[in-house]
């Protein structure tokens, strides 16, 4: 499996962040990444808008069935206060929503839908 991301956010945390997540899934899962910045993108990371989430303190959100038909979207909560290991954490989370929909293993931050 290869997937192209998109890095659509001017944050550069959340985008270093998020490329040490996808770095991560490469040694867990069978797969590669790439950096795809258009809509042919598998993933899209995006800071979502405060409608998107009821609480500063949800810090992200996959899976936008309702609010987008695209499923490999990733919406960071720009309002939630974050540290590095927290995106870190956080990607890693809710790349797993995008690609498996099983039970959650994994450690559970703050999220989701
Ligand atoms: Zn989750």
């Amino acid at each position: 499996m290869e997937l192209g991301v998109w890095m659509n956010t001017s944050n550069l945390t959340l985008r270093r962040e998020f490329r040490f997540a996808m770095n991560f899934w490469t040694r867990v899962l069978d797969m590669a990444w790439y950096e795809r910045n258009d809509p042919a993108c598998s993933i899209q990371v995006v800071e979502g808008s405060s409608s998107l989430f009821v609480s500063e303190a949800i810090a992200a959100r996959s899976q936008l069935i309702d609010k987008d038909p695209f499923s490999g979207c990733i919406a960071f909560n720009p309002k939630c206060r974050m540290t590095e290991l927290d995106f870190y954490l956080t990607a890693i989370h809710e790349v797993r929503h995008v690609n498996a929909r099983g039970p959650e293993t994994a450690f559970s931050p703050r999220c989701c839908a």
